[in-house]
């Protein structure tokens, strides 16, 4: 089963991942997490990115193509995947559709996790991430035990510099701008579903899960 989860920056589309990978035994793959793994590690890819990601932008996509279409070709990813946060232009989207083309293969499902701005800015505030193993909370809606500890490997969770509110408006124009046309590309290829994304996180995984399958 291969799968994309589309929507705006906080709209819930990590939370799903993990749990839709952790359901169908399918590789998550987040370029957001690729990206600050490279950035951790002090990598050329993590140094050029961050310029980006610091200010609200997105990665230029030859950046951000190959390294997807790379991952994508390891054999874990036979059975399918769970990509996050890409694609995130329309031309991602024609590198994604061409690449799975000439191997006779084509995405199965693009799910738009639906939010609306006013929700958004709320949503990363509160978020707290790992940067040590990517998991992800909310102050509000899904704490850490201890405050401020990651429940899954005990290192310090943080606001991220690029879920700042000023960051976040001018995340929000570029979804708009160029990541928003992606939801008519993929209902023209009629692998489009729509999920309410103000819904509680079980919530939502349950009209994901009724959309996929059990
Ligand atoms: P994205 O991957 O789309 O940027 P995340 O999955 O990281 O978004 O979610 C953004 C923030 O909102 C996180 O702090 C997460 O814990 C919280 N969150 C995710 N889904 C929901 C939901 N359905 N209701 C309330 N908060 C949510
Ligand atoms: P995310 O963790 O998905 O919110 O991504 C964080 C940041 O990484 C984004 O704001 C972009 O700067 C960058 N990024 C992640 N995925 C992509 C992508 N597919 N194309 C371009 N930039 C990306």
């Amino acid at each position: 089963m291969k799968i994309i989860m589309l929507g705006a920056p906080g709209a819930g589309k990590g939370t799903q991942a993990k749990q839709i990978a952790a359901k169908y035994e399918i590789p998550h793959i987040s370029t957001g997490d690729i990206f600050r793994a490279n950035l951790k590690n002090g990598t050329e890819l993590g140094k050029k990115a961050k310029v980006y990601m610091d200010q609200g932008l997105l990665v230029p996509d030859e950046l951000t193509c190959d390294l997807v279409m790379d991952r994508i070709a390891q054999e874990d990813c036979a059975r399918g995947f769970v990509l996050d946060g890409f694609p995130r232009t329309i031309l991602q989207a024609e590198a994604l559709t061409k690449a799975l083309n000439n191997i006779g293969q084509a995405m199965d499902y693009a799910i738009d996790v639906d939010v609306p701005d006013e929700n958004i800015v709320n949503r990363m505030s509160g978020r707290r991430a790992c940067l040590n193993c990517g998991s992800t909370y909310h102050i509000v809606y899904n704490p850490t035990k201890t405050e401020g500890v990651c429940d899954v490997c005990g290192s310090q969770t943080v606001l991220r510099e690029d879920d700042k509110p000023e960051t976040v408006q001018k995340r929000l124009a570029v979804y708009h701008e160029q990541t928003q046309p992606l939801i008519d590309y993929y209902k023209k290829q009629n692998i489009l579903k729509t999920v309410d994304g103000t819904k509680s996180m079980d919530e939502v995984f349950s009209d994901i899960v009724a959309i996929l399958g059990e």
